[in-house]
């Protein structure tokens, strides 16, 4: 079956992120009459936060979930069409390009991927319920909330000593929380993080359990010793998430060019390794994966798709293809 009559469309975007969402504002107003997939999760990450006080524009702050109904109200507003379902596959092979949703079959000349990243989570049922209440997988949004009280952040890469950094500025005391007896971080964060007085180190421990307080905001934790099991509660205000990041890539596979760690690898913008497919967003940016770096990739992929659709004028294949 071929979904909405078998036209082809100028572009389908996939993920309705800051990414997605940015680039079909751009698609719209450019008349290219974008078809979004947003996913049954829709609006990406940003729906797992809470406020937001460093996307430029809203002095005030602005939540997670209203800066992403407000993005989407803008991409409608100029010709948008929304499928709130997941792409189930996608062939690259070919052109026009197939986008699948179970067995419609979706056609397009030009495909922006803005399917982003998740955060590694602990897999405890306390972590999806307290998440914005205390539980954080992003120090640089939520760690000023956090003025002046105990945190734990859980890993042992770079990410969790640069979460652990970032939060001393706020923090009384920050304890990271490490299941062995050695970091996976370089040896430049080690260092900055063991000369930083505020922070502390447990080794051999896994967080078991997150407690709330009365006001359902995390109080504490529970840690196990993975040699001896015994447990015992820290309290704490925060606890920060960062074991890691996985790009939501899976379709992708074996058609779209990838790195060790399966981000998308883009160049020259937003060009992937198949003319007319274009990515932004985290599931590119393993580095900043912000929402205003993903915003601004999402206008990138837009133009770069733009330029593609009319013949090539200032349009740079990546070098390769
Ligand atoms: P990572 O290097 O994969 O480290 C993940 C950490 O989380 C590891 O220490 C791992 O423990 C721990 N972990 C994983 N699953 C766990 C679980 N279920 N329970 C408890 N602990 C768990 O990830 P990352 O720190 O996000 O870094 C990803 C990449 O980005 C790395 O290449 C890193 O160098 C880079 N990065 C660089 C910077 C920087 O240079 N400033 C900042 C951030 C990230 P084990 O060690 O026992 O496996």
């Amino acid at each position: 079956m071929t979904g909405t009559n078998g036209a082809v469309r100028e572009v389908i975007i996939i993920g309705s992120g800051p990414a997605g969402l940015t680039a079909a504002i751009y698609a719209g107003r450019a008349n290219l009459k974008p078809l979004m997939f947003e996913g049954a999760q829709a609006g990406g990450q940003l729906t797992l936060t809470s406020e937001v006080e460093n996307f430029p524009g809203f002095p005030k702050g602005v939540q997670g979930p209203e800066l992403m109904a407000l993005m989407r109200e803008q991409a409608g507003r100029f010709g948008t069409e929304f499928i709130t379902d997941d792409v189930t596959a996608v062939d690259f092979r070919q052109r026009p390009f197939k986008v699948m949703r179970g067995d419609e079959v979706y056609l397009a000349k030009a495909v922006i991927v803005a399917t982003g990243a998740s955060a590694k989570m602990l897999g405890l049922p306390a972590e999806r319920q307290l998440l914005g209440k205390g539980v954080s997988t992003c120090a640089t949004c939520d760690g000023f909330f956090f003025q002046g009280v105990p945190l734990a952040v859980v890993g042992g890469g770079d990410s969790a000593l640069e979460e652990a950094l970032f939060l001393t500025k706020f923090a009384s005391k920050v304890t990271v929380l490490h299941r062995r007896d050695s970091l996976r971080a370089s040896k430049i964060m080690q260092e900055r993080a063991f000369a930083n007085p505020k922070i502390d180190f447990i080794w051999n421990v896994v967080v078991r359990d997150i407690h709330a307080n009365d006001a359902g905001q995390v109080a504490g934790v529970t840690i196990a010793d993975v040699k001896t099991g015994a447990t015992r509660r820290l309290d704490v205000a925060g606890l920060f998430v960062a074991i890691g990041h996985t790009p939501n890539t899976a379709l992708f596979v074996g058609q779209l060019e990838m790195d060790e760690r399966g981000y998308i690898v883009t160049r020259h913008g937003t060009r992937t390794s198949v003319p007319g497919v274009f990515a932004c967003g985290d599931v590119q940016d393993h580095e900043y994966r912000q929402a205003i770096t993903a915003a601004g990739s999402g206008c990138m992929a837009a133009m770069d798709a733009e330029r593609y659709l009319e013949g090539t004028a200032g349009y740079y294949a990546p070098s390769g293809t």
